[in-house]
């Protein structure tokens, strides 16, 4: 059974960016495991860091578990995410127990640190899961190197824009209109933050800015059967695997870009 892996920074960052597209694929059949670097211990205005570390947890958790995913939180503080060795140590330590053949990340184009370092963090320990010499571990607990390298996708950029201002472009447009009921519903589970965004605009702009999100990206399916989309950029750099997995798993669910 092929396993993807998504890795994003914060609790809620999946549900945004590519939760319908990891529906479709344990739809398909496949393995589906869940992380985010930290806790989201910065979100919320009245509540203690490590009160609102133990909430999301167990939205991010529950919304995983409605998927059937796993989850793991890596355990960083927001706004401190940081390309060091232990960063790169203990996501290789995820990526050598989950042994992914497909690692989704956030687009390095995004808005605000913690997502622009966690691709970085990300890609190169899944470059040295293979490296029988490169120490890892997830809890201290270290795990055998892998036989392969996963393929890595950058997800679209929160609101599909980088942090400029422009629109990016997706080089692989994936059709979530069929489950975005249901990524809705995963992105509900983080009640926490829905309900902060819900007293400060008096409507559920926490869910209507990811329909309004996937419903922009669908624009590039040029078809009206097309409502809601999601969108990603493969990571081919020298030695990463160039297998276009989305494709093969989803079929005619994807369209490939220029
Ligand atoms: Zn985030």
């Amino acid at each position: 059974m092929p396993t993807v892996l998504a890795v994003m920074a914060h609790p809620d960052d999946i549900e945004f960016t590519c939760a319908g597209t990891l529906v479709l694929l344990k739809r398909a059949g496949w393995g589906v495991h869940m992380a985010t670097m930290t806790a989201g211990d910065l979100g919320s205005m009245k509540l203690s860091r490590a009160a609102i570390s133990r909430v999301r947890r167990k939205e991010a958790g529950a919304s995983a578990a409605l998927l059937g995913a796993g989850y793991t939180c890596l355990g960083f503080d927001d706004l401190t995410i940081l390309y060091d060795a232990d960063s790169k140590r203990r996501v290789c330590g995820l990526i050598r127990e989950v042994r992914p053949d497909l690692v989704i990340t956030h687009s390095s184009l995004d808005y605000m640190s913690d997502h622009t370092e966690t691709p970085k963090i990300v890609r190169e320990p899944a470059f040295a899961s293979t490296i029988p010499n490169w120490r890892a571990s997830l809890n201290g607990k270290p795990a055998p190197p892998c036989s392969k390298m996963p393929a890595i996708l950058y997800a679209d950029p929160i609101e599909n824009i980088d942090a400029t201002g422009r629109r990016v472009p997706a080089r692989l447009v994936v059709d979530i209109t069929a489950v975005v009921e249901f990524k809705e519903r995963m992105l509900a589970c983080h009640e926490s933050q829905r309900s902060w965004l819900r007293a400060q605009h008096g409507e559920d702009e926490y869910l209507l800015s990811m329909k309004r999100w996937s419903a922009d990206r669908a624009r590039d399916f040029r078809s009206k059967a097309v409502a809601y989309a999601e969108g990603f950029t493969p990571h081919l750099g020298h030695g990463f695997p160039r297998n276009d997995l989305l494709t093969k798993a989803l079929g005619k669910r994807v369209k490939t870009l220029a």
